[in-house]
């Protein structure tokens, strides 16, 4: 009598040993979908969890290509605010410089004085009495026309 061997070859519905990352080992599962007469996804009899079949050997070389986060590096932005303002400025040469204040209201292109940022070019007048600033540290909201 020829032994039977501990699994039979892997078939739909049929066991298999897979390593079960819920379980955190490998365990007896049932085959759930095959790929080229290989166990594609598993069912662990423990978890009950479906996952993709894989051995111990397996998990470990995968998850250290997934630990790593793709991180572009932020640029600075803080050259090109100075860049822009600088442009902007040479724009609007000549313009008389208003200081800034809340109760003032301003125009488009107007060059505030602002007693923190220093001088400003108005890029943007909105509705909500707010005003988008380019100052040389870069961009600022601020209010404008009120009281
Ligand atoms: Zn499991």
């Amino acid at each position: 009598m020829a032994e039977l061997p501990l699994y039979d070859p892997p078939k739909v519905g049929g066991d298999i040993l897979a390593y079960c990352s819920k379980c955190q080992g490998e365990f007896s599962h049932v085959v759930v979908s095959m790929v080229d007469r290989k166990p594609a996804r598993v069912q662990c009899k423990m978890c009950k969890g479906n996952h993709n079949f894989k051995r111990i050997g397996d998990s470990r070389a995968r998850s250290v290509s997934r630990s790593s986060t793709p991180s572009g590096a932020p640029r600075k932005q803080i050259v090109l605010a100075q860049d822009y303002w600088q442009q902007q400025m040479d724009l609007q040469k000549g313009k008389p410089l208003k200081p800034y204040s809340p109760k003032q209201t301003f125009q488009k292109q107007d060059v505030i004085n602002h007693v923190t940022f220093g001088v400003g070019i108005i890029e943007e007048v909105r509705i909500d009495k707010k005003i988008v600033v380019i100052f040389r540290s870069g961009e600022k909201i601020l209010v404008h026309g009120i009281g």
